[in-house]
């Protein structure tokens, strides 16, 4: 059961915005993001879902890649890419 992390409302299905406030929550799983977008928008939503500067996750992405020896990073990524779908802002 998923509740509303604002107000405690139960929410209702996959729904993004509380029915009882109003506001939106991050219980939903992860989204790439449209506004914080570099290439594919994985590090932006990375960032939006933990809450940290997106910034720090492409850094620690950048590095995972090199790494890897770039391309199994590189696959990962793209990966994801395909996988994830936008968010709907
Ligand atoms: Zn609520």
């Amino acid at each position: 059961m998923k509740k509303c992390k604002y107000c405690g409302h139960v929410l209702e299905g996959d729904t993004l915005i509380c029915s009882n406030c109003g506001r939106r929550t991050y219980l939903k799983r992860f989204y790439r993001s449209r506004n914080d977008r570099k290439f594919l928008g994985i590090c932006g939503g990375l960032g939006e879902y933990f809450g940290v500067d997106s910034n720090l996750i492409r850094v620690i992405t950048a590095l995972f890649i090199l790494w890897s020896g770039a391309l199994p990073g590189l696959i990962v990524y793209f990966i994801f890419g395909v996988m994830i779908p936008y968010s709907d802002e």
